[in-house]
């Protein structure tokens, strides 16, 4: 077991009885006399909740998390007190994997187009195992790592999903047999087969259809001893998607059974990012302008505009490249206003809603987004340097302890001040089917 606690962001517990509700309450309070800026407030549990799930759902698919969509110190620590392994991108996150005392065995080097010093840099710390979907990346890994256990990629079905990664990675498969006699004519060992059926992926067939080309892989390769099989990302439990995670689990299940039965000995792992940290963090952000802006004088149509601190350069930019979309929880009575929500940069297209009906609102008022642990934090830039949403963490007790983590802990406490909050943006909602 690793140690939780964080030096510098030291973990709340979230004591019985309070929520994370009270906690932002309590933040708000604080920061009130203060500043306005924008945070936000994680929920440990919450991974933990995912992780009871994953290994009762898919017991043969040991994940590696995909350090890419959050690289939250706190959360790798608490996924590597729960002993999932790593799926690091870059140098960086391998260096920042390896320095939370992750191990270099529980590390894949999930990317198929590398830097040769990144690639030398894994060789030098023992991270063996890395994919691959060319030829090039093959004479990189001869030259400077020829000890790598190389997973081929293969590009799969990735139309049913909101990210599509198929059209930049993964060998085709009329491809793959050339590819693997060049990995044998360099000396260089091929250990498995991986695949991404794309973030956010919204039919449980496009598994199906990529285990069993995985299986044809497996068919066809002559002369390697191919003992792992990575079923990459995809996984999500939040939007208005048909179809459930349980149910994803029982196609995979199904499909991993027929393809690939437990007596193969195979070692099956995947690399889900979304789905462990999506819902653990709630962001609140402060608005910080307003103006109204008579659009139709005739009809004296008013359409709010609203600033607040956060936007598509900061912990926002989902919104431009996951089809994700805020939605308001207010009372239905309350009177609505056309209102366009903007992010605080100089650019025009930090813009988070356009023609979007809420309640009035005013300077200084918080709004709460929840979802927002994915594609959040580590996306987020330096544009107009405005500052960066701090995080905090907490825990319950008994998270804390059950996973024997050390006590460097603090509590809260409120300070008195009134203050407005809308939980008006809500819910990231995915919606393009
Ligand atoms: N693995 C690889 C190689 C990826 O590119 C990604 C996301 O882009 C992931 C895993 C994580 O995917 P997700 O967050 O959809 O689970």
């Amino acid at each position: 077991m690793h140690d939780l606690s964080l030096e510098r962001n030291p973990i709340e517990i979230l004591e019985t009885g309070r929520s994370i509700s009270d906690i932002i309450d309590g933040k708000i309070r604080q920061l009130y006399s203060g500043s306005e800026e924008p945070f936000y407030v994680v929920n440990l549990d919450n991974i933990l909740e995912r992780h009871l799930q994953w290994i009762s759902l898919l017991p043969r698919v040991k994940p590696f998390y995909a350090v890419k969509c959050n690289n939250t110190t706190a959360v790798l620590k608490m996924l590597s007190a729960l002993d999932t392994g790593f799926d690091c991108a870059s140098k960086a996150e391998i260096e920042l994997a390896l320095s939370l005392g992750v191990k270099p065995d529980d590390i894949i080097y999930a990317h198929t187009t590398k830097p040769l010093s990144h690639i030398r840099y894994a060789c030098a710390h023992r991270v063996n195992l890395m994919t691959f979907d060319n030829e090039e990346e093959l004479l990189k890994i001869s030259l400077v790592h020829p000890q790598a256990k190389l997973v081929i990629r293969i590009a799969v079905d990735d139309s049913k999903s909101m990210v599509r990664l198929s059209p930049k990675f993964g060998a085709r498969l009329p491809t793959v047999r050339q590819l693997l006699g060049r990995a044998r004519e360099l000396n260089l060992e091929v250990v498995g087969v991986s695949f991404h059926v794309g973030s956010g992926c919204t039919r449980s067939s496009a598994f199906r259809q990529a285990i069993e080309d995985a299986r044809r892989v497996f068919d066809s390769v002559l002369g390697f001893q191919m003992r792992l099989l990575d079923i990459g990302g995809g996984f999500s439990k939040i939007g208005d998607f048909q179809e459930k995670f349980e149910e994803f689990s029982e196609v995979i299940n199904g499909s991993l059974d027929e393809f690939f039965p437990p007596v193969s000995g195979l070692e099956v792992i995947a690399e889900p990012g979304r789905y462990y940290v999506e819902s653990a963090f709630t962001l609140a952000v402060n608005v910080i302008a307003k103006r109204v802006v008579v659009e139709d004088r005739a009809n004296k149509c008013r359409v709010m505009m609203y600033y607040i601190n956060d936007g598509v350069y900061g912990s926002m930019s989902c919104i431009t490249f996951d089809p994700a979309h805020m939605t308001s929880c207010a009372k239905k009575s309350e009177p609505r206003y056309c209102s366009v929500i903007w992010g605080p940069t100089c650019d025009s297209i930090d813009k988070i809603t356009e023609s979007y009906w809420i309640p009035e609102l005013y300077v200084g008022d918080w709004l709460l987004v929840d979802n927002m642990g994915a594609y959040t934090v580590s996306v987020t830039t330096d544009f107009n340097s405005f500052e960066k949403a701090h995080i905090y963490t907490v825990v319950t007790a008994e998270t804390w302890h059950s996973l024997n983590l050390s006590p460097h802990l603090y509590l809260t406490s409120l300070a008195c001040c009134e203050y407005r909050v809308f939980c008006l943006l809500h819910c990231r909602m995915f919606s393009c089917f």
